[in-house]
């Protein structure tokens, strides 16, 4: 619930609308696990709460640790579904990259995800409860700075329930995780990235672009074929850009396929005029996969390609491959 539905719920409990706060507050910003824990309600209240409410949770199943100090979740919903969340502790930053649904129904073909198909979106509670879970096992003193939304599914294709969970994890009574500090990755819903700009989230964006022309990315991400890179690169030019904030776009390199310098003069020439930075991450191989890792010579050509049309391009460390953690491996 967010808060304007807590305070609405505890109301027609017949509850002053600040027993709402509490409510919202114990649940998402002291992540109480059952309604006996929210101690500071009174055991009338508890008593009333537990005849029309229960706190929903997702349960451990495994954990694994990568050698870089990554690590894999794997969650089983209520329902029995499972679904991956993963740890990225850096320097300073400690990032979780959650998933938004099981499955994917996006089909882009350099992803495990993708493979099974869309089974179902999370509901808000579920996305959320990633968050609170890993935040509740941290030492002491430990917190969560950063938010990813790249794990499992494409978020804008289940746009109600994370819109919802992202105002809930940043608000000030709850997780309080900073919409600056929360980032989207989207295969490139050209219509949902319009109503995510007409939003008052303030949330980071990332498109995963991962190819230069409409030919090549027709062959590795399907939802091209609905929502053309004309479309998609429309609708981030018109993304409504804060001072000082930019756009990232996100380019898979696979060896042979995307990779060549020419590709990067294509990416130059189209993003030209875009505030961005670009995130370059070579391929992560899994078990049976179509595509190769291109070397690091070409990975570093690539780069000053971009550089020398100045733009920033970084190329990600890939975190976690060794535990089938990494972009593009996550599954049920
Ligand atoms: S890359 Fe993202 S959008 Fe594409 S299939 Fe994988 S999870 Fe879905």
């Amino acid at each position: 619930m967010r808060l304007i539905e807590a305070e609405a719920f505890a109301g027609g409990l017949g509850l002053e609308s600040y027993r709402g706060r509490q409510i919202f507050h114990q649940v998402y910003g002291k992540a109480a696990d059952s309604i006996d824990a929210m101690t500071e309600l009174s055991k009338e209240v508890r008593g009333l709460l537990s005849q029309k409410a229960y706190i929903s949770r997702i349960i451990e199943v495994k954990r694994q640790c990568s050698i870089d100090g990554t690590e894999k979740f794997l969650f089983a919903l209520e329902d029995g579904h499972r679904i991956e969340s993963v740890l990225i502790p850096d320097e300073d930053r400690l990032t979780l990259c959650i998933s938004t649904q099981v499955g994917c129904g996006m089909g882009c073909t350099f992803c495990l995800t993708g493979k099974g198909g869309l089974v179902r979106n999370l509901r808000s509670s579920e996305i959320i409860n990633q968050v609170l879970a890993v935040q509740g096992g941290l030492p002491d003193g430990r917190r969560l700075t950063n938010i990813v939304i790249m794990g499992m599914g494409e978020p804008l294709a289940n746009y109600r329930h994370t819109v919802k969970a992202i105002e809930i994890l940043s608000h000030p009574l709850g997780p309080a995780i900073g919409a600056r500090r929360i980032t989207l990755s989207t295969s490139g819903l050209a219509p949902q990235i319009k109503k995510l700009g007409e939003s008052s989230l303030n949330i980071n964006l990332a498109i995963s672009l991962n190819a230069p022309t409409d030919e090549q990315r027709n062959l590795i991400m399907p939802i091209n074929k609905k929502y053309s890179m004309a479309k998609l690169l429309g609708a981030c030019r018109e993304y409504p850009l804060k001072r000082r904030r930019m756009l990232s776009f996100e380019y898979v390199l696979l060896a042979g396929l995307n990779d060549s310098p020419e590709d990067a003069h294509r990416i130059a020439r189209l993003l030209k005029g875009i505030r961005c930075k670009i995130n370059l991450i070579p391929f992560n191989e899994f078990p049976g996969s179509p595509y190769k890792r291109p070397s690091e010579e070409s990975v570093l050509r690539f780069q000053e390609i971009l550089a020398g049309h100045h733009f920033s391009a970084f190329i990600r460390k890939s975190r976690g491959a060794d535990i089938l953690a990494a972009c593009g491996q996550l599954r049920e």
